[in-house]
């Protein structure tokens, strides 16, 4: 494909927000020269996950952590597990866990508790002790996957987000300076979008730079002087253009996950009567509907 013009873009970060916004500024044939010398940059993307050091250039505070952990693990079977493609998620009294297959042979598993009497330093049998009896009354052959799990293939953190309210008032953008993915919206992980809103930033920030890119190639005929400070406007332009579309939306999707997180993970009896009789066909129905976002095309 035929290029349009070149600008010089360094990402920080190549995890999955860093990635698409590669692949997208490429797909439509716009060539990014990923730079060392910070002299030369004309964009920095911040895609460098929940402790951004771009993020922090940019006025956010380090995410805030929740009272909730999580551990999750991973657990072969040889011979299969025999849940066909089935995802089985249980919540209540204080515990939300979910098993998921990802192959034949293979199922991811989470538990997310408020305990405060484990930590990422605990010992990892007594991690595993904690989830076996967090699931005690489950059906046995959920319970086999935790208890087949190696040691080795578990990890336990603290649940961290961006508070919204702090999207309100922060920048997103500063001069040729924006931040993507979980460095602009770290979440928890109740509605599973982290990882798939990275990816629309990738798409829509490729497709704003796309527009700069494209513009500057049409006026292609101004003096070099003009055209630099030309080429730095429009790319301003497209930041705040791209922060714009990806403000409500990180709001959204966090405000979304942390609820529901909270009225799942919930202990209180009364909440639990109200989950259990009304909002369980309504929660699913929201995890779908905020899946099925549409962030249009790479170019416009
Ligand atoms: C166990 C687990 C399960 C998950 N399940 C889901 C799911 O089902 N669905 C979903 O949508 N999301 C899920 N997520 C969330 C998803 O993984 C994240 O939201 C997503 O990875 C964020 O992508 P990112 O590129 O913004 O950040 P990251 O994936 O964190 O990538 C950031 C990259 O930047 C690098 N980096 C950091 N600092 C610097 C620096 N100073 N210089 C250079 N590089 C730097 C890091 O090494 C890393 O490679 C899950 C997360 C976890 C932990």
């Amino acid at each position: 494909m035929e290029e349009e013009g070149t600008l010089d873009i360094v990402i920080v970060g190549a995890g999955i927000s860093g990635l698409s916004t590669a692949v997208g500024l490429h797909r439509p044939g716009h060539a990014t020269d990923i730079l060392v010398f910070l002299n030369d940059i004309q964009v920095l993307v911040g895609c460098d996950g929940v402790y951004s050091v771009v993020g922090k250039w940019l006025g956010f505070k380090t995410p805030a952590t929740t009272a909730r952990l999580a551990i999750r693990g991973l657990t072969h079977f040889p011979l299969g597990h025999g849940f066909g493609k089935k995802f089985f998620q249980f919540y209540g009294n204080g515990v939300r866990s979910g098993f998921i297959p990802c192959d034949h042979n293979t199922v991811y598993w989470f538990l997310t508790h408020t305990s405060t009497d484990i930590d990422e330093e605990t010992n990892p049998e007594i991690l595993k002790e904690f989830v076996l009896n967090k699931i005690k009354d489950l059906p046995e052959n959920i319970k086999s996957v935790v208890e087949t799990t190696d040691l080795d293939s578990m990890v336990m953190s603290r649940l961290k987000y961006r508070p919204p309210w702090e999207l309100l008032w922060s920048n997103i953008t500063k001069d040729n300076v924006c931040v993507a993915g979980d460095a602009l919206h770290p979440m928890t992980p109740d509605i599973g979008q982290g990882g798939c809103s990275a990816m629309e930033d990738g798409v829509i920030l490729a497709r704003c730079l796309g527009e700069a890119i494209k513009a500057k190639h049409l006026k292609s005929e101004t003096k070099e002087e003009e055209e630099e400070e030309d080429s730095y406007k429009r790319i301003e332009e497209g930041l705040k253009k791209y922060a714009g579309e990806r403000k409500w939306r990180s709001i959204d999707l966090i405000t979304t996950a942390y609820t529901v997180g909270l009225i799942q993970q919930s202990r209180g009896k009364w909440m639990n009567l109200f989950r259990d009789r009304f909002l369980s066909s309504f929660l699913s129905r929201m995890l779908l509907k905020k899946s099925h976002f549409d962030c249009g095309s790479l170019v416009p």
